[in-house]
């Protein structure tokens, strides 16, 4: 196992406050910003996003979340697929502009099923996405509006985010096994 580290704290609060300036600069006219995070990490980047974009924007920037895990099928062949497990949304979707938020994009199954999650709830003048790590690898046409770094990987390899405040250092590091 081979750790390299991409991005240090000051490293990954330059990559946030580039992402929030490149959300804020892009809105769909007159839509209220709303932020949904992907669980677990996808929500801590988009409240840490939300306080650096609540100034830009001249208001709060509400955050909700959607929990979707990879679901393990007994009876297959061992093969995994997202499922929405919940959602927690406590604002109104409909008309609204809703930037996705996950930490790492890779297949982009995923935020498919996040895309349907907040599409069953009204809706919104329009669903962007942002991701703090583009690993590549994508299985569905999904690409991300503002990635914040693109690594090259192998699909074996992983990137490990760790941010506050769910994490005691902030930190991108990339694993090779
Ligand atoms: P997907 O393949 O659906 O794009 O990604 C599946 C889930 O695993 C997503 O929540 C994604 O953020 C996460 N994921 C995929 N690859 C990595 C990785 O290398 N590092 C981390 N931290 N999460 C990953
Ligand atoms: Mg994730």
């Amino acid at each position: 196992e081979r750790e390299s580290r991409l991005r240090d704290a000051q490293g990954l609060a330059e990559i946030l406050t580039e992402m929030a300036g490149r959300i804020a600069k892009d809105r769909c006219a007159g839509a209220p910003l709303r932020l949904v995070g992907i669980r677990t990490r996808g929500v801590t980047i988009a409240e840490r996003l939300a306080l650096l974009l609540a100034p830009l924007v001249g208001q709060e920037v509400p955050v909700g979340a959607v929990d979707i895990t990879l679901y393990r099928d007994d009876l297959g062949q061992g093969e995994r697929w997202p499922v929405l497990r919940g959602t927690e949304i406590g604002f109104d979707v409909e008309g609204a502009e809703i930037v996705l938020v996950d930490d790492v994009l890779f297949t982009g199954r995923t935020v498919r099923a996040a895309i349907n999650a907040v599409c069953d709830l009204g809706r919104p003048a329009c669903v962007r996405l942002a991701v703090l790590v583009d690993r590549g690898h994508r299985e569905i046409p999904i690409q991300p509006d503002v990635a914040g770094l693109t690594v090259t990987t192998d699909r074996s390899e992983r990137v490990r985010v760790r941010a506050r405040p769910i994490d005691p250092v902030d930190e991108i590091v990339r694993i090779a096994f």
